[in-house]
């Protein structure tokens, strides 16, 4: 039998306190929820109050989406996170600092204002593309910000930023000349990660790799002392090889090395050198040096100081250096070139080659190495410094650490800030036209688009010339949001509220942006603050659809948050993002988790509404009474529970709260204690007057407990309740404005719980054994005969009269079974032996 209806038939009956109770039978989860948020939004539950200077405050850097339009399961699971930690840390007593920003700028956007508006981005000026970018970037915001709004986010909004704004972006224009004055920027021309179709260098985070089958052919080269075969999957490069190169221990190549080769299609003389770094194994062992086919190229040409041959322009086609291949796209180039040397007899065998590519993570299409001038940030030198701070900074989970430390550990290259696109923050110097040195704006000019303004009054250090160019870059949007923890906290006015809000107490991220959000942070604050700008990292794995797959619109496993929650209410799908799994690992969306995440709630309420009928006429202030054993039981578990689940909450461990939590509610509180004390709260005779203040002080305590529990994860329900509870008895204030609450010692109690817990399994039993005979709850027993063990007997023998009245019994005999020793549990007898006259 389910106790839901045993709720309702007990509802029916009681009559008590149900007329002056608000709550309806039927919980409207998501009327209840949009008027909850309604009302925190109009008394500013979540703002961060400036002038508080008594409570210590917990500052938040939350990452800036960009705004895509979509919030997915994954951002929701994202700030379900954030959220948890947020609503703890207010009722642990912070002045939590929640701000919410969008990262505005970038490609995806500048391809979509193209799409919508049936434009080509150069056709229109420079300020009117922005304009259209501005208005498509802020309807997107709109829509994400809604669905946030319903997942109940405690969010400060008043503390809201966009990083297009100028207000924003010129913050992160005064950075970049901060850092140029330090020397941490610099402009050169060195080879880059390029994406052909976005036409702009990217950095070496926002490179993909991905397993790609390709063809390796072998292609003769002559040379003084004959021909030499090199193995190849890009023959397109080949006019721009500038060297051979072997291994010097290769006996096989010993003659040819320090001698020429002829680069076939170009008929160029290129040297013939050995390289430590030439895998023998691979191919004939024999490997053309071409600038740039990838990055060991690049490390090459600089150590053996090859010339660079420029052989690909920004759209990714050959250039003037391939001669009559000059114009073709690579796949063209690819096949007129092994063509050609297949009809000049240079082409031997060929086979297929399984490798990795890198690709752009925005368009997928495979990057190209290019030389030209960019931007760069001075971060290779900073590798000892970031681990080192790396390793001071708390990691949750800790292997997310060794992310980041492999990760800088990994790059090769500085990082290249500059993109040749429009919708970005302007780089804030223009270039003197009579001698190319450089004019960085004045503070006072920004925010500044050099591209459309020229300087004010200035005529270049160097040479005296008025005329200057701007520059005609953008920077990496990256740029905009590495700054943020600084930006929060008041840089560079508010000084004095930068010491209290910086560093952020928490930096919480996907285990996916921990290369470059994570990364670029700790590089830019460090160059800028000489500190970490976050104490402790939270990570979030990612979320995976019901088929294990990474969630995607194509699989057909994606779902929309605004699609859950209508379906199920924010609380539910918050109880999804709590308890599907492990902090820092992948999660699995699971409907049927939403559905029991609802099924609770149900529970919850019916719960609630039975409790609150039972406590109108409980007055909270009298002195606490005499308390039976069960309420002991329960209180110490509760008790327990709060510790628990302080723990957990500290140590960011959601599911271990929720699952906790939700346990206690279900099992303890509902089917055990509740079924037992309705004798005690429904007894109208005189003697019975104390037993039921007492179950009145047991529940009112462990309902108000229960629900600030869960106010971090269910915040609708909690509030909604919580308010019904006190709603007599105080002001009624917000549960999220209360404080956490405190374990009471005294209140543990181990005897009291194992006596409990004996009582509580026996009455189930019994409970049990009616449901089977499709009985009442409430049919007498006659006579029960109950066997046990020896210490089962015992507790129970002291709590006759508890068990008569619970379980409906007239008449109770007690025996001992014999212990059943050095059997395996699975053969042993059950507990207890029941035998009953009805
Ligand atoms: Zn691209
Ligand atoms: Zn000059």
């Amino acid at each position: 039998m389910n106790t839901d209806t045993k709720a309702s038939t007990l509802d029916a009956r009681k009559g008590s306190g149900e007329a002056n109770l608000r709550l309806p039978t039927r919980y409207d989860q998501l009327e209840v929820e949009a008027a909850l948020q309604k009302k925190w939004e109009e008394l500013n539950t979540y703002r961060f109050d400036r002038d508080d200077r008594a409570r210590p405050t917990y500052s938040i850097d939350t990452p800036p989406p960009y705004p895509s339009g979509e919030f997915h399961m994954g951002n929701a699971l994202n700030w379900c996170y954030f959220d948890f930690v947020a609503r703890y840390k207010r009722m642990r007593g912070f002045n939590v600092h929640f701000p919410q920003g969008w990262d505005c700028h970038g490609l995806p956007t500048e391809v979509r204002a193209e799409r919508t508006y049936n434009i080509k981005k150069r056709e229109v000026s420079v300020d009117k593309f922005r304009e259209i970018c501005v208005k498509l970037t802020t309807e997107y915001i709109e829509k994400m910000k809604m669905a946030m709004q319903s997942m109940g986010y405690s969010i400060d909004w008043s503390l809201e930023y966009r990083t297009m704004d100028p207000d924003y972006y010129k913050l992160t224009q005064l950075s970049f000349l901060e850092l140029l004055k330090r020397g941490f920027l610099y402009r050169g021309e060195h080879p880059v990660n390029w994406c052909p179709r976005c036409e702009t260098a990217i950095a070496e985070a926002e490179v993909e790799y991905i397993h790609s089958e390709g063809t390796l052919i072998d292609i003769r080269f002559s040379t003084d002392k004959g021909s030499l075969i090199v193995a190849t999957s890009r023959p397109e490069l080949i006019p721009a090889c500038v060297a051979l190169a072997v291994n010097p221990t290769d006996a096989r190549y010993v003659n040819f090395v320090g001698s020429e080769a002829v680069v076939p299609v170009v008929n160029r003389r290129v040297p013939i050198l050995t390289d430590e770094l030439v895998d023998a194994t691979f191919g004939s062992g024999v490997v053309m040096i071409c600038t740039f086919g990838d990055k060991t190229d690049v490390l090459w040409q600089h150590k053996h100081s090859l010339p660079v041959v420029k052989i690909l322009d920004s759209q990714g086609r050959l250039t003037e250096e391939a001669g009559k291949y000059a114009g073709l796209s690579t796949s063209k180039a690819r096949e007129a070139i092994v063509r050609d040397l297949k009809e000049a007899s240079q082409v031997g065998g060929s086979k297929p080659l399984s490798r990795e590519i890198g690709t752009c993570w925005r368009c997928h299409t495979p990057v190209e190495i290019l030389s030209a001038p960019q931007w760069f940030m001075r971060t290779k030198d900073m590798t000892d410094q970031i681990i080192e701070q790396t390793n001071k900074v708390t990691w949750v989970p800790d292997f997310s650490k060794n992310r980041m430390i492999d990760w800088a550990k990994s790059l090769d290259w500085d990082w290249v800030i500059s993109r040749q696109r429009s919708f970005g923050t302007p780089i804030p110097v223009w270039h003197c036209r009579q001698c190319g040195a450089i004019l960085p704006a004045e503070k006072e000019w920004l925010p500044v688009d050099p591209r459309s303004q020229s300087p004010q009054a200035a005529s270049c250090a160097s040479c005296g010339s008025h005329e200057f160019v701007g520059d005609a870059d953008v920077m990496d949007t990256w740029m905009d949001s590495s700054i943020t923890c600084a930006v929060h906290a008041g840089w560079p006015e508010k000084l004095t509220e930068f010491e209290r809000l910086f560093p952020a107490d928490l930096q919480p991220n996907g285990l996916d942006i921990i290369r470059t959000w994570d990364y670029y942070l700790m590089a830019r604050h460090l160059a800028m603050f000489g500190k970490p700008p976050y104490k402790t990292v939270l990570v979030n794995g990612m979320v995976r659809g019901a088929d294990g797959r990474m969630m995607h619109k194509s699989y057909g496993n994606y779902v929309e948050v605004t699609e859950a929650v209508k379906k199920y209410g924010a609380d539910s799908v918050r109880q999804w993002a709590a308890a599907g799994g492990s902090t820092g690992y992948d999660i699995p969306y699971r409907w049927a988790d939403v559905e029991y995440g609802r099924k609770f709630l149900t529970k919850l309420w019916n719960a609630a509404r039975l409790i609150l009928s039972s406590l109108q006429d409980y007055d909270p202030d009298l002195p606490a009474p005499e308390l039976d054993l069960l309420d002991k039981w329960l209180l110490s578990k509760l008790n327990n529970l709060v510790r628990a689940s302080t723990d957990a909450f500290e140590n960011f461990q959601f599911s271990v709260a929720t699952d906790s939590a939700r346990n206690f509610t279900w099992h303890d509180l509902c089917d055990q204690y509740l079924e037992a004390a309705k004798y005690r709260l429904y007894s109208d005779n005189r003697e019975g007057a104390e037993s039921r203040r007492a179950a009145q002080y047991t529940l009112f305590r462990t309902l108000d407990t229960v629900l600030k529990l869960l106010a971090p994860i269910c915040p609708h329900i909690a509030d909604a309740l919580y308010s019904e509870l006190w709603r007599d008895h105080l002001k009624p204030r917000s549960i999220h404005a209360n404080a956490w609450p405190q374990v009471n010692e005294q209140l543990i109690d181990d005897e009291s719980e194992k006596q409990g817990s004996t009582l509580v399994r026996l009455l189930s039993e019994i409970r049990r054994m009616k449901s089977d005979k499709r009985l009442s709850m409430k049919a007498p027993i006659k006579k029960l005969k109950i066997k046990a063990g020896e210490e089962a007997v015992k507790i129970l023998s002291r709590h006759i009269d508890a068990i008569c009245q619970i379980a409906v019994v007239q008449n109770v005999e007690i025996m001992q079974i014999k212990p059943a020793t050095g059997k395996p549990e699975s053969e042993r007898e059950p507990e207890f032996q029941l035998a009953a006259e009805f």
